[in-house]
C-alpha cells in the first residue's frame, strides 16, 4: 500500500514533535511545517489524506487554510487544533469545509482516533472518485473515445423520459460508412482504424454542444439531436453527408428518424431510423433517407 501523508502545519515545536511522533506511530508519514504557506505549497505537491492545522496562525488562519486545501485537494480532510477557549473559531473553520477538531492540550489518542478517521474517510472518497473514472470509461469507446452503444441507449431512455415531460423533438441519425469492407480489404485494418478516428472526430466537430455522437458498432454511428424537428435534422444529416464527402475518403449513408411522429419509443425509432439508412444504401449509397 502507499504511504499515507498526512501534512502537519504547527509553529510550536513541542505540539509538532508530539503530532508528528503519534502519526508516525501509526505508520503515517508525517510532514511538518511551521507555516500554512509552506503546507498548501507540499499539499500541492503529492496526494495527502489531512492537513492537521494550528487554528491561530499568525499568517492565515483555520477557516481560510480549510478553503484553500479544498480548492488544492477537494479529498483532503482539515482537522484543526485549538484551544477550548477558541472552539468557537473551529466551528467557523468546520463550517468552511474543515472534517473535525482536536482541542490543546494534545492528547495522544484523540489525535489518533481523529485522524484514523479521517485517513478512512479520505480512502473511500477516493475509492468513490475511481468508481465514477470507471464508469466514465465504461461509457465510452475505446477507438474513437465517442459514447458506446451502452450508454447510447442509457442517454436515449434519459432523453426519452425528459420528452414525454417537456413537448418536444428528438432526431436520431443512424450513420453507415459506405464500402467501407472494400477500404478495408484495400488499405489494411489499421487504416480502417484511422478514418473511423477521423469520421469521429468529424462529427463531434459538426454537432452542437448538446448533441450526442456514439459509436453504435464497427462502422455504424448514431448522432442524438435534442430539440431538434425532422427538417432541422435533415439539414444537420445533409450537412454531414457533404463534409464527408470532402475530408474522408469514403462517403456515408444516413438515415434519420424523428420523435414524435416515427415513434415514441426507443427501440421503435432505432429501427425507424436503421431502416431509413439501409434505403439510402439501396437508394446508390452516399445520401440520406428520412424514416
Ligand atoms: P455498405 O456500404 O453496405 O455499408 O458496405 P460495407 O462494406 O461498409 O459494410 P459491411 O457491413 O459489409 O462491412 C463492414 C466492415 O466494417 C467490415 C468490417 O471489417 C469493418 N469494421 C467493423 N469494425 C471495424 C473496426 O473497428 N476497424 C476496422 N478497421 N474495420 C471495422
Ligand atoms: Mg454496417
Ligand atoms: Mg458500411
Amino acid at each position: 500500500m502507499a504511504e499515507i501523508n498526512i501534512i502537519i502545519i504547527e509553529d510550536s515545536p513541542e505540539a509538532a514533535s508530539l503530532l508528528e511522533s503519534t502519526l508516525r506511530g501509526v505508520g503515517y508519514k508525517a510532514w511538518v511545517v511551521s507555516e500554512p504557506k509552506e503546507g498548501l505549497k507540499l499539499l500541492g505537491s503529492m496526494s495527502c489524506a489531512a492537513v492537521i492545522t494550528e487554528l491561530r496562525s499568525a499568517k492565515m488562519n483555520g477557516v481560510e487554510v480549510a478553503r484553500a486545501v479544498h480548492k488544492i485537494s477537494p479529498e483532503t480532510n482539515v482537522i484543526v487544533i485549538t484551544f477550548y477557549s477558541f472552539i468557537n473559531s473551529a466551528v467557523e473553520a468546520m463550517e468552511a469545509g474543515a472534517y473535525a477538531y482536536i482541542i490543546k492540550p494534545l492528547n495522544i489518542s484523540e489525535i489518533r482516533l481523529v485522524t484514523e478517521h479521517a485517513v478512512e474517510r479520505f480512502y473511500l472518497s477516493s475509492s468513490n472518485k475511481e468508481k465514477e473514472h470507471y464508469a466514465q470509461l465504461a461509457a465510452v469507446d475505446g477507438l474513437t473515445g465517442l459514447y458506446n452503444r451502452r450508454y447510447f441507449k442509457e442517454l436515449m431512455q434519459h432523453e426519452v423520459a425528459k420528452l414525454q415531460r417537456y413537448a418536444s423533438n428528438l432526431s436520431l441519425l443512424m450513420i453507415d460508412i459506405d464500402d467501407f469492407k472494400i477500404y478495408n480489404d484495400t488499405y489494411g485494418h489499421p487504416a480502417g482504424d484511422d478514418l473511423l478516428r477521423k469520421l469521429s472526430k468529424l462529427l463531434r466537430a459538426a454537432m452542437r454542444e448538446m448533441d450526442y455522437v456514439c459509436r453504435y458498432g464497427g462502422e455504424e454511428f448514431v448522432v442524438v439531436l435534442p430539440q431538434t424537428d425532422k427538417k432541422g435534422a435533415e439539414i444537420v444529416a445533409e450537412r454531414l453527408r457533404a463534409q464527408a464527402g470532402l475530408y474522408l475518403p469514403t462517403t456515408l449513408s444516413i438515415g434519420v428518424a424523428t420523435y414524435p411522429e416515427d415513434g415514441q419509443q426507443i427501440d421503435v425509432l432505432i429501427e425507424k431510423a436503421d431502416a431509413a439508412m439501409y434505403k439510402a444504401k439501396k437508394g446508390g449509397k452516399n445520401k440520406y433517407c428520412l424514416a
